[in-house]
């Protein structure tokens, strides 16, 4: 039996005449670049989102940047955030010149602890950065706090949490911006790259569309520089389609949460496999990824033991970007972030898409039973 970490081929089975309608009618068009597809995406996910406004854009990782951009972050400034992340949410930090300031995680959610938060503002702090990490979210409300207090802008990574509720209210729309992304292996993934600035701003929705396409506005007159981060209407026309089903693959991801929590309890490995655990205020999980904790000792050993069995897995992520060479210069070492170096060690994602057989979960839970066996 094969498992893979995510089979994107048998969700688009079921989609294909769908999809190629819509295609061929961008097709016959040929108006490839925003247009009225962008803009019912854009409507589509800020109702669903629960906020006014939205800003189709290029990448989950522009969308990060557009938000900065649009704050006037910039050389001298810090944002503070996670280490334990995917690189993009510190990359576009660097890029525009400020500082990435890390804050560690809490074990549960793996998610930036805002019990460390106050202690790291500084004059130069001009924004809170925080992941829902696998689709759980963080907890917002002592980041809003400490925001408001400072006088920070807060911008919600939620590349990976679409859905997810805070206390019952959708992720991406609780802090200043909220930002998605549509990497085919999101919850909602495209054919291609794609993303979207949500807001609960409506105001600044002109900002942010006139940064996405040079700082344009009107047509060829810049009063500042922005840059190329448009969305284009074939990933916006297959989005619409797929977001019909989000909620129905959204439920499945969960349903396959709770068989391997079932599975993994009554397993001869139950006592080395750390299951996902659920925050109190995390009252949507949305499960982009399924992540256990092993001993560290033994994780290698499983990692390499699924692989040969057929089963997909991977680590997310084995380097917490404190210790990313490239972020040499920002003088962080080995021991400051106790937690996220943990997590680095510990983590391993299993395969949790909508069509996951029980079946496929059966044998993922007996294999590390038995990679784990005596
Ligand atoms: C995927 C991801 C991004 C970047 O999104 P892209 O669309 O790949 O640019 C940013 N942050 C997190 C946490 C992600 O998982």
């Amino acid at each position: 039996m094969q498992v893979p970490l995510l089979d994107l081929k048998a969700q688009y089975g079921g989609l294909r005449d769908e999809i190629t309608a819509v295609l061929r009618d961008i097709c016959e068009s040929q108006a490839f670049i925003l247009g009225p597809r962008v803009e019912e995406l854009e409507r589509a996910i800020a109702a669903y989102c629960g906020v006014g406004a939205a800003c189709g854009v290029s990448s989950g990782s522009d969308a990060l940047l557009l938000c900065l951009m649009a704050e006037g972050i910039g050389p001298g400034d810090e944002v503070l955030t996670t280490p334990y992340t995917f690189f993009a949410t510190a990359g576009v930090i660097h890029r525009l010149g400020a500082r990435p300031a890390f804050v560690d995680i809490d074990p549960v959610t793996f998610n930036l602890d805002p019990a460390g938060l106050e202690a790291a503002v500084t004059p130069r702090c001009r924004a809170i950065l925080p992941v829902h990490l696998y689709g759980q979210s963080a907890d917002l409300d002592p980041m809003l706090e400490v925001a408001r207090r400072h006088g920070l802008t807060v911008i919600e990574d939620a590349a990976q949490a679409i859905g997810a509720e805070y206390r019952g209210r959708r992720v991406g729309g609780i802090g200043d911006y909220g930002c998605l992304s549509f990497f085919p292996s999101k919850n909602l993934g495209g054919f291609g790259d794609g993303g979207m600035v949500v807001t609960r701003h409506p105001e600044r929705q002109d900002a942010l569309a006139t940064l996405r396409n040079h700082g344009m506005a009107p047509t060829y007159y810049h009063r500042v520089v922005g840059g190329n981060f448009r969305l284009d209407a074939l990933q916006a026309a297959v989005l619409l389609v797929k977001l019909t089903y989000l909620d129905e693959w959204t439920a499945a991801r969960q349903r396959n949460a709770r068989r391997y929590g079932e599975m993994f309890a009554e397993s001869a490995a139950a006592d080395l496999v750390g299951l996902p655990q659920r925050a109190s205020w995390a009252t949507r999980h949305v499960f982009n990824q399924f992540v256990v904790r092993l001993p560290a000792d033994r994780r290698q050993q499983v990692w390499d033991g699924l692989r040969a069995a057929g089963i997909g897995c991977n680590v997310y992520y084995p380097v917490p970007l404190h210790l990313q060479e490239c972020f040499r210069d920002l003088g962080y070492g080995p021991g400051d972030f106790p937690e996220s170096e943990r997590a680095a060690r510990e983590t391993l994602a299993l395969p949790i898409y909508p069509e996951l057989t029980p079946e496929q979960q059966r044998f993922v839970v007996d294999t590390i039973a038995r990679l784990l066996g005596p």
